[in-house]
Order: C-alpha cells, then sequence, then structure tokens
C-alpha cells in the first residue's frame, strides 16, 4: 500500500474515482478530449455540497455578502478593458525533438527544477537546445456569436467569474441598498486553454470558480485583505483539512498580476507538490477605474458619512470548486490497518460526503430488509442515503468507508423488539444504539 504523499496515492485516487462514480474523463468512449472531466453521481454530489457549503457561508451567513450568476459570454470589450486579451498569456516552448508543448514556468519547475532550464538535461529528449525560444499564447477559449465567422463576431468563453462580478457593480448596490464595504459572490464555470493540463482536476480546460469580490474604501484594504485571508483559511480548517498540508504563499514582484498590489495563495501539500487552490488579492481599484474608464459609466462610490467620492478598490478571494474538491478527497484519503487487514476511507467532513447514511439490513430476511427500505425512505426526503443488502456487512461498511460515507445504519434482530438501530460511525468505527424515530434529528444535529 502507498503512502500518502508519493505518486502513487494521486494514482489511488484517480483510480478510486473513477470506479467509484466521482469522476471520470469527459467523452470517454470517444478515447476522452484532454483536460475535461465528467463528474459523476458521488463527484457531482461532493462539488455541490463544497459550492452550496461556500455559498452558505459567503452569502448566507454574512450580512455584507450578495449572490450573482452572470452569464458565461460577456461582451467582447470587457475582456480588452480587463487586460485579458493583451496579457492573459503563458510563455509556450515546444521540443523541438518530439514536438510536446510546455509552459516555460512549469518547465523550469517540474523539469528542472532551476529557474533556467537552459543548461539541465531534463529527459533524453527535452534537453537543452531542444528547445524553441518561448512565446506569448492566450489562454482564452474564442467563439464565434451568431451566424457569420469572422473578427468582428468574436466572443471569448470567461476565463474567470470575476469580470461578470465587476460590470454588474451598480446592478447589484443599487437594488439590494448596499454600502461599500460589501460584496459580491459567484460560482459559475471559467475556461482556460492551458497549454499543460494535468494532474487530475487539479488543472484542466473548464473548470468551476468560487470567486468573492469585496468594495472597500481604499484606505482600508490592509484591515480587509488580512480579514479575507484568515476567514478562508479558517473556511478549510472548519472542514477538517489539515493545518500542516496548507500554507501562505505570498506572490513575489515577478508572480503579482498586473492588477494586484498584494496577493496571496493558499497552497497545499498535493501528492505533486506544493501547490495554489485559492488565491487572495488587493486588485485594488484597477478593475472599476477601468471599467469607468472604457464605458464612461460612473463606478465610484460616494462616502455620506466621510462625504468621500472614490474608487473602490477590491479584495478578492479566488477558490477554485475543482481543486477544491481534490483537496477534499486528497486530504481525506487514508489506508489504515484495522484487525490485520486494510481499509481504504475518505474523512470528509460529513457536510459534504456525497452520500451521509447507508441504510443496512443485517441479513435479508425476518422483516429486516422491510424495515430497512421503510427507513431508507424516510430518510431519503431529508438526506443522501444508500440502501445496501449485499454482501457481509463488514464489506458493506468497508465500501462505505471508501466513498466517505459518515455514518451506516443496520437493522438487525433487536429492531424488531425495541425499534432500535445500530450507528456506526466511519471515522472512530464505534457503534452506538438510537431509537429509529430520534435517528433523523441525530443526524440533523451531526450534519448542522
Ligand atoms: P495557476 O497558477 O495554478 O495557473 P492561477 O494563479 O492562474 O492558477 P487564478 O487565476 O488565481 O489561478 O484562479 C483562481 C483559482 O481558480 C485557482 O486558485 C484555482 O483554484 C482555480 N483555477 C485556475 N485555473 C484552473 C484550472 N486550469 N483548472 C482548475 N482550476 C483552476
Amino acid at each position: 500500500m502507498a503512502k500518502p504523499g508519493t505518486d502513487q496515492t494521486m494514482d489511488k485516487i484517480v483510480s478510486l474515482c473513477k470506479r467509484k462514480g466521482f469522476v471520470f474523463g469527459s467523452s470517454e468512449i470517444y478515447g476522452g478530449i484532454n483536460s475535461c472531466w465528467d463528474f459523476g453521481p458521488l463527484g457531482v454530489e461532493l462539488k455541490r455540497n463544497i459550492k452550496d457549503h461556500w455559498w452558505r457561508t459567503m452569502t448566507h451567513r454574512r450580512d455584507d455578502v450578495e449572490g450573482l450568476d452572470a452569464a458565461i459570454l460577456m461582451h467582447p470589450k470587457v475582456w480588452e478593458t480587463s487586460g485579458h486579451v493583451a496579457g492573459f498569456t503563458d510563455p509556450l516552448v515546444d521540443c523541438k525533438e518530439c514536438k510536446s508543448r510546455f509552459r516555460l514556468d512549469q518547465l523550469e519547475e517540474s523539469m528542472c527544477g532551476s529557474p533556467a532550464y537552459k543548461g539541465r538535461k531534463a529527459s533524453k529528449c527535452h534537453a537543452e537546445g531542444k528547445f524553441t525560444e518561448a512565446r506569448q499564447f492566450n489562454l482564452m477559449f474564442k467563439t464565434f456569436m451568431g451566424p457569420v465567422e469572422d473578427e468582428a463576431n468574436i466572443v471569448f468563453l470567461r476565463p474567470e467569474t470575476a469580470q461578470g462580478i465587476y460590470v454588474n457593480f451598480l446592478n447589484v448596490m443599487q437594488p439590494m441598498r448596499r454600502k461599500v464595504p460589501f460584496g459580491i459572490a459567484q460560482i459559475g464555470k471559467a475556461f482556460r486553454n492551458e497549454i499543460s493540463p494535468g494532474n487530475f482536476i487539479f488543472r484542466s480546460r473548464e473548470f468551476e470558480q468560487m470567486e468573492m469580490q469585496f468594495f472597500i474604501d481604499p484606505k482600508d484594504d490592509l484591515k480587509w485583505f488580512e480579514y479575507w485571508k484568515e476567514e478562508r483559511l479558517n473556511w478549510y480548517l472548519n472542514l477538517g483539512i489539515r493545518r500542516e498540508k496548507m500554507r501562505f504563499h505570498q506572490h513575489g514582484p515577478g508572480e503579482l498580476a498586473h492588477y494586484a498590489k498584494d496577493a496571496f495563495d493558499i497552497e497545499y501539500e498535493f501528492p505533486f507538490g506544493w501547490k495554489e487552490f485559492e488565491g487572495i488579492h488587493n486588485r485594488t481599484d484597477f478593475d472599476l477605474s477601468r471599467h469607468k474608464e472604457a464605458t464612461g459609466v460612473d463606478l465610484t462610490y460616494f462616502d455620506e458619512e466621510t462625504r468621500v467620492r472614490f474608487v473602490p478598490y477590491i479584495i478578492e478571494t479566488s477558490a477554485g470548486a475543482d481543486r477544491s474538491t481534490l483537496v477534499c478527497l486528497v486530504d481525506g484519503y487514508r489506508e489504515e490497518e484495522v484487525k490485520g487487514e486494510m481499509r481504504v476511507v475518505i474523512r470528509l467532513d460529513p457536510r459534504i460526503a456525497p452520500i451521509k447514511v447507508a441504510i443496512f439490513p443485517l441479513v435479508n430476511r425476518d422483516g429486516m430488509p422491510e424495515t430497512a427500505l421503510k427507513l431508507d425512505a424516510d430518510l431519503r426526503r431529508k438526506f443522501k442515503t444508500f440502501y445496501d443488502d449485499k454482501g457481509a456487512v463488514g464489506r458493506r461498511y468497508r465500501r462505505m468507508d471508501e466513498v466517505g460515507t459518515p455514518y451506516c445504519v443496520t437493522i438487525d434482530s433487536q429492531t424488531a423488539e425495541d425499534q432500535t438501530v445500530t450507528i456506526r460511525d466511519r471515522d472512530s468505527m464505534e457503534q452506538i444504539r438510537l431509537p429509529m424515530d430520534r435517528l433523523a434529528n441525530w443526524l440533523d444535529e451531526k450534519l448542522a
């Protein structure tokens, strides 16, 4: 069995995801399409639970953030103004020998481990002098709006959800009678024509972002930046992600995006190394100033109390729903020895687990399946359940451990006598007995 933290762990997670219906390659029966992924029955539940949890934390539970769902296709000028048409590029190099393409910065990092890839022999083929000069490659996907495929009809698939928020600043603030500081949150698809996608759902060409843009008085930027860094790290800690597996990485001068005054990534130690899965950025007044300039629409804010007019600064928290899903899977994945046998378990927080409770009749007779099916139907109205009557109970537990189900309920011979059931906890593997009619409330409390 592989130890967590090795590449084998990643292979095992990818294979488990496929086998158990979490994630599989898109259009697989046609041979697949590189770097696009389909979320299966358990994957869609997991990712949706993560998104719902994010949405509730970032909007419902706060009194200073509104939600939004902007269109993926936007006016093409938005992307000129934002700087994406001119600058959303990665440096691309080709290996002259095998024709493979690489992102220069990733090549440096992964193949040579040095800022200069020249002079290092990375592999037989990709060696010194075998690469073309780097050229800039724009990551935005283009398509055409309407029947005529010409330059005038080019539109872009959004590479980030953030711009949909900036252009709707007034549309949200005015009807909701918001005052700065306040935020706008959005979850949605984004598309990037990544040069070298990979590491499963870590880097794909179609993915989902969970972004929140917080509009503030420029003089308060340091305070809000620190506040959001802490809030976002705490969100993952609250989901049970191990602290020692996360760290902040501050962007140095060479990494800082053109719009940012300061930027921190939250990184996770994946089996393939420390990598970003969320960014917290101080975007200053760059975005609103640019859109104001380009459209002539006044995007300034007048503070009634201080009688000062300003273009709000923006503190952005930008998370990937797919990368967060991967963090939860990788962080929760364990191989544990139990009574001389290995069990695979994903220790997902019960709130995001795809299946909340599994229902088993101990044996398929003596009225146990009927009672179990009735209990399943009752619980199903509120929770995602799974009914299983195949094989020994121990095996059924293992199957549920592997997909992260926090609770398994068994109907046995005692149930007919006193209407109680056993509940087995995924992590401690301990069992308690509870009256059946208290089960829904018990689960409610556990999942609150
Ligand atoms: P990277 O350096 O890994 O390319 P980035 O700095 O370009 O990421 P941002 O533009 O800050 O990423 O995007 C915010 C978040 O969106 C990232 O932290 C990540 O979770 C997610 N994200 C970005 N690109 C991808 C991708 N190609 N596939 C999956 N998620 C992505």
